[in-house]
């Protein structure tokens, strides 16, 4: 017997299917190195819980997810608050749910600085009618409507900007069994301010003739909005739009089959609902949004300007999912059919792009692996993109700006020694095909053709070593092993921070490795106590510079 290859304290390797120090058992069984509880705040803020992962449901997931958050706000709720407002301010997530929940249980269970903060955190997190909305809907598990909650939404009321809050109330009038009625009730703003009385007066008495007088008095959105109730004729509610800049959400249903009045709401349509009615407005009833036609030009346009996507908070995942959408020339639900316009395919392509921070380029030598197993098949963030599809997209920022980058994708196998697995006779399945190859995916392609390239690749088990073994089989120099996966490696003999410390010894490289973690469960591959490896989280618009910044030595 070869008592070396049981038990060795050099040159040796451990099968994932057992522990390394430090290590826990993850959802697939095999071991990996558990994720501090501020990491995977994080990952939360970011990724939410919604659709659970490939091996967690969304319950167990979300329950996880908050007793790690419960731990954080123990330690310093302050620093919770203030991780919310990093994410939720810079719109760095998908989603602002996560953050409106966090921000409630900071508000609920927090000691009483931890409460202060949310509280006065609460007009940054929820910047919309809706957002208030979910917030009072979340608070209500985790406290009463006491002093400083009433405070606090009273204050969301009065700190807002008067023409802002007006169209908050316009926009969003209930959601979550909350409307502003409701709230206004429960929380009673005090002011002497006659334009803001008179907003609250017409939300809490929407039939009293004289609180909607002097509401539309005092604001052209209102007075626009009552103008054009009951206007039948296009041309007339085209007038009445353009004057008084309405929003769609001002506008009667019925009117919103015309041509005329989609065009009439373009000229001021925030980004947010431009992006969400492509569809609509390229349909044929429509006809707004046709190759080469003005309203193309000017949406074209608008998309890229980077200053615009910030400013509305454009996050890259829901350009990618408006890509994909717009591109099939379908709605989600099945009921609207457009043709797509090219040019605003490829205009969100460049938005893309452009809604992630900025990235200063490294120069390095850099290996992204995507995970491109069976369970990164998972939803990402509650969107129609799987997490290998997401991870490519993501891939391509960094491919995009740097100028030695190699795309793999691996599963599990290997195609050098399938013998060591399997034994002689070859199994029908699919962990024969090679465990590693490189993607034939490039930042000249566009995303939703990257995406069709993704979607075929061969799925099955995982094994997170496979992209060190491989750089140390080719002989390849990397400085930097980037990997996007959900760390619940389980087949290889080998552990990938072993693999890693193989290919570093081998090569003299002090290559490093990050992780981007594409769920939010509490696992990764990077070894906590090596300096030299990264997590980052999947999906942070801030995810690709802060990559660039660890390769280069700038961050740790
Ligand atoms: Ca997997």
């Amino acid at each position: 017997m070869d008592y070396r290859a049981v038990f060795a304290k050099k040159d040796t390797q451990t099968s994932q299917s057992e522990a390394l120090a430090g290590m826990t058992e993850n959802s697939a069984g095999g071991y990996a190195y558990p994720v501090n509880d501020w990491t995977r705040l994080n990952r939360f803020l970011i990724l939410g819980s919604e659709g659970g992962t490939y091996y967690v449901g969304q319950r167990p997931l979300t329950i996880e997810n908050a007793k790690s958050i419960e731990r954080c706000i123990d330690e310093d709720g302050v620093r919770v608050v203030e991780t919310v407002i990093a994410v939720s301010d810079e719109g760095r997530a998908p989603k602002n749910d996560p953050a409106l929940f966090v921000l409630a249980m900071a508000a609920g269970l927090g000691d009483e600085d931890t409460r202060k903060a949310a509280f006065a955190a609460l007009p940054k997190v929820a910047r919309t009618g809706t957002h208030l909305f979910h917030f009072a809907h979340f608070i209500e598990g985790f406290r009463g409507w006491g002093r400083g909650l009433r405070r606090a939404v009273a204050n969301w009321y009065l700190a807002m900007d008067a023409e802002r809050l007006s169209l908050q109330l316009v926009k969003y009038k209930q959601r979550d069994g909350w409307s502003h009625r409701d709230l206004l009730r429960l929380a009673h703003p005090k002011t002497e301010d006659a334009d803001r009385r008179a907003l609250f007066g017409w939300t809490v008495q929407p039939d009293n003739d004289n609180a909607v007088q002097q509401a539309a008095e005092n604001f052209r959105l209102i007075d626009g909005m009552i103008k054009l109730q009951g206007v039948t004729d296009a041309s007339a509610a085209v007038k009445i739009i353009r004057q008084y800049s309405l929003p769609r959400e001002a506008v009667p249903t019925k009117l919103l089959n015309e041509r005329g009045v989609w065009n009439a709401l373009l000229e001021d349509m925030p980004l947010t609902a431009m992006i969400r009615n492509l569809g609509k407005m390229s349909t044929s009833d429509i006809g707004l949004l046709t190759n080469g036609s003005k309203a193309a030009n000017y949406v074209a346009d608008t998309l890229r300007t980077k200053d615009a996507l910030r400013k509305a908070r454009i996050h890259p995942l829901t350009l990618l999912t408006a890509q994909k959408t717009y591109a099939v020339g379908r709605g989600l639900k099945g009921k609207l059919e457009w043709a797509p316009v090219s040019s605003i395919i490829d205009a969100l392509d460049d938005a893309f792009y452009k809604s992630f921070s900025n990235i200063e380029p490294t120069g390095k030598r850099i290996m992204i692996a995507l995970d491109v197993s069976g369970s990164m098949q998972q939803r990402i963030a509650g969107s129609a993109i799987m997490a290998s599809e997401a991870s490519a997209a993501m891939a391509l920022v960094t491919a995009a700006c740097e100028k030695h980058v190699h795309i793999v994708g691996f599963s599990a196998g290997d195609d050098w020694n399938p013998i060591k697995h399997f034994g002689k006779s070859k199994p029908a399945n699919r962990y024969w095909e090679p465990g590693i190859k490189p993607l034939p995916i490039s930042a000249k392609q566009r995303l939703d053709d990257v995406q069709k390239v993704i979607a075929q690749q061969t799925f099955g088990a995982t094994d997170c070593a496979l992209p060190m073994l491989y750089a140390m089989d080719k002989n390849l120099e990397v400085d930097a092993f980037v990997i996007y996966t959900d760390s619940e490696t389980w087949f290889g003999d080998i552990h990938p921070v072993e693999a890693l410390r193989k290919y570093r010894q081998k090569t003299g490289i002090a290559a490093k490795l990050v992780v981007v973690g594409m769920t939010s469960n509490g696992f990764t591959i990077a070894d906590p106590n090596d300096a030299g490896m990264m997590d980052i989280v999947g999906f942070d618009t801030a995810a690709p510079s802060m990559i660039s910044d660890f390769i280069r030595g700038e961050s740790q």
